[in-house]
């Protein structure tokens, strides 16, 4: 096992194999449980079938797919020398927006799966341009199914340059990117190089996917800790919980809780049911706060350093990202934000430049509406006092996701915000 973590994506559009892929990923290295194996090749075995390890994999994953319980793919783990990985929702799956923006599922970096004899196709646009706004740092871009276009370098070289331009289009910084010719089905160049690849001499995908730069821990910002919970316990009295995002919390350090706008010392941290002197980024705690009653907080505030405390938005202006949405999108609308453990009501008050999705760059200022695609600046006006955080200052708390009707329809990240 190794020390350090890191969230995986694994995009691309559908068919160009990312199940396939991770598939081959988890039985590479192993990370598929013994008894799992032996129990699918016994069946394989009785029904005639037996010899190919890797095909119980797929079926496995297939069926869970099928049954519908999991989301397939997601939630998986593999370890390298370096990392252990997991490999979050990806992108198509309901709730991969909201998760990756909202959740603990937020990708480092991410694999794009692109389909050798497919090339470029629309989601594989989609998904770059979301990786992108997102905050994914680096991608590796696996050219798939090489096997179908009989290993050919030309071919690969077509892919490469098509994947580059789409990348220069949305301001991806190409150096990085790395690109591996692979076919996930027979398993060239994942785990061992690969004799049908003689004119390829880079990193095979295990080696890129260990290279990959450290995920860097937020320690040097603020403390912001979005409360999920308000519980009061005998004996120590109220004691809000939440996931530490960014910043470090000591026993002794005067907090703030914002909106609620109530602050005190912190008196005790528990992290495992064990009282701890200080939590860090990532830490799931319960901590209790001298002078602070149940009702004076509640799921959604964020609790921050008393001398730098989380910002409350009059308005705040946003880059969005629209899903899907039935009609569309005008000043004015009123769905409800999904910001870190906050769900406010916000108005669209104004809709500010329309971005075109493949370039980045601005199509049309003050439009009348936006839609299904399209990518816009927009000024958002909270219906109850909201915390957030400018994306470029707290990536953690500067991201939201937009439902409507049951859905996720857009997603957007904090340029700027105006506090009260
Ligand atoms: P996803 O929708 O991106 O998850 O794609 P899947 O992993 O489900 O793959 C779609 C189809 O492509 C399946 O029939 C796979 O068996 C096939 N496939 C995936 N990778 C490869 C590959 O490297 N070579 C070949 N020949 N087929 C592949």
């Amino acid at each position: 096992m190794s020390e350090q973590h890191q969230n995986l994506a694994i995009i691309g559009h559908v068919d160009h194999g990312k199940s396939t892929l991770v598939g081959r990923l988890l039985y590479e290295t192993g990370s598929v449980p013994e008894h799992v194996i032996e129990q699918h090749r016994e069946e394989a075995e009785e029904k005639g079938k037996g010899g190919f390890e890797f095909a119980y994999v797929m079926d496995n994953l297939a069926e869970e797919r099928e049954r519908g319980v999991t989301i397939d793919i997601a939630h998986q783990e593999f370890s390298t020398d370096e990392y252990d990985f997991t490999i979050v929702d990806c992108p198509g799956h309901r709730d991969f927006v909201k998760n990756m923006i909202t959740g603990a599922s937020q990708a480092d970096n991410a694999v794009l799966v692109v389909a050798a004899d497919d090339g470029v196709a629309p989601q594989t646009q989609e998904h770059v341009f979301l990786a992108r706004t997102l905050g994914i740092d680096e991608l590796i871009i696996g050219i798939n199914k090489m096997d179908i276009v009989d290993y050919e370098e030309s071919t690969y070289d077509e892919v490469v340059d098509e994947v580059t331009q789409l990348l220069k289009q949305v301001q991806f910084n190409t150096d990085d990117a790395s690109f591996i010719p692979i076919s996930a089905f027979e398993g060239d160049n994942i785990a061992e190089e690969s004799d049908n690849t003689p004119w390829y001499d880079g990193e095979i995908l295990l080696e890129a996917l260990n290279d990959l730069p450290e995920p860097e821990p937020p320690t040097d910002a603020p403390l912001r800790l979005p409360i999920q919970d308000v519980y009061t316990i005998s004996g120590i009295g109220t004691v809000p919980v939440g996931r530490i995002e960014t910043g470090v919390m000591n026993t002794g350090d005067d907090v703030v809780f914002q909106p609620s706008d109530v602050g005190g010392e912190v008196k005790t941290i528990e992290m495992h049911h064990e009282e701890v002197p200080k939590a860090e980024p990532g830490d799931n705690v319960g901590f209790n706060v001298r002078g602070i009653g149940k009702d004076d907080i509640r799921r959604g505030d964020v609790c921050g350093p008393a001398d730098d405390p989380p910002k409350v938005a009059e308005t705040f202006q946003a880059q969005v990202v629209v899903m899907q949405h039935p009609s569309v999108i005008t000043a004015g609308y009123t769905p409800v934000f999904h910001a870190h453990t906050a769900q406010v009501a916000c108005t669209i008050e104004s809709i500010d430049k329309k971005m075109d999705p493949s370039s980045g760059e601005v199509a049309e200022e003050n439009p009348d509406f936006i839609q299904s695609g399209d990518a816009a600046v927009v000024t958002i006006r909270p219906q109850k006092p909201l915390s957030i955080e400018p994306s470029s200052e707290i990536p953690e708390l500067g991201s939201f996701a937009i439902r409507d009707m049951g859905q996720t329809i857009a997603a957007g990240k904090v340029l700027s915000v105006d506090e009260k």
